[in-house]
């Protein structure tokens, strides 16, 4: 995508680390565009796909900026982090997607302080956003992180416990359950990918419990997430560019 990299911007210094709203409304718009394409492709309804730009490690500058060019949904996945800007941002109607681990101690601020939450793998998790959900906001948007590659090292739950994590989900009356998320191990092959995802989609139509979303696909393989089935593609660097290595 040429629009990686290229200064649009209005010449001026960037506060640290931001892209510049120019920038982030022109990769923006490409992306869109190239979701659109997908849609066209593979036989999608039009606006079919919602995108979550993952603004992780991005400033709040660079939400603002994607916001004001249209974007409303955001992902987070480091709370403290989010909630600064969550704070700065307050008021206009952002819609917030935590899509990082949950540790448990943490689910009192995800349940007060997001929209959806993507990573519910656990059981106990499920209980503690459903009980620490404020009363005055709506049921919290779930998905469930299903480990399709099998890597031990990631998040989500095995495909065979996902049945039991369904109906113990679906009985939380504080959570509204979305459906199924999945980060498979990357691939640069579009078949691999789209084989993948194929596995997810195949088992949210399995639910017991009725699923309307697939939550697949990040700047990597967002157009076989959307040839599978994805209702909502979590999308970073192809919005806001390259993130600089955690802890540099
Ligand atoms: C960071 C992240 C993304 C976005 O990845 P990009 O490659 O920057 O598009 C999507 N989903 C999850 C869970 C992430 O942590």
């Amino acid at each position: 995508m040429n629009v990686a990299g290229r200064n649009t911007g209005s010449g001026q210094p960037s506060a640290a680390g931001a892209t510049g709203a120019a920038d982030v409304a022109a990769r923006l718009a490409a992306v869109r565009a190239e979701i659109a394409a997908c849609e066209a492709r593979h036989g999608r309804e039009p606006g079919s796909v919602t995108l979550v730009a993952v603004s992780k490690t991005k400033p709040a500058a660079d939400v603002a900026a994607a916001f004001e060019a249209g974007q409303k949904a955001f992902g987070e996945n480091y709370l403290q982090e989010a909630g600064e800007k969550i704070e700065a941002l307050a008021g206009r109607g952002i819609e917030w997607h935590f899509i990082g681990g949950v540790q448990s101690n943490k689910t009192a601020e995800i349940a007060a302080r997001f929209d959806w939450v993507h990573t519910v793998d656990r059981e106990k998790i499920a209980r503690r956003l459903n009980d620490q959900r404020p009363e005055g906001l709506p049921p919290l948007n779930v998905c469930l992180q299903v480990n399709v590659s099998g890597e031990d090292t990631k998040g989500g739950v095995a495909p065979d416990a996902l049945p039991e994590l369904v109906e113990a989900v679906a009985g939380q009356p504080r959570l509204a359950l979305r459906g199924l998320m999945a980060l498979p191990a990357p691939t640069p092959d579009f078949d691999a990918q789209r084989a993948a995802f194929e596995t997810v989609a195949r088992l949210a139509r399995e639910s017991a419990v009725p699923m309307d979303v697939l939550s697949i696909g990040t700047s990597a393989d967002y157009e076989a997430a959307i040839a599978a089935g994805a209702t909502h593609v979590r999308i970073g660097t192809a919005v806001f560019g390259p993130r600089a290595p955690k802890g540099g």
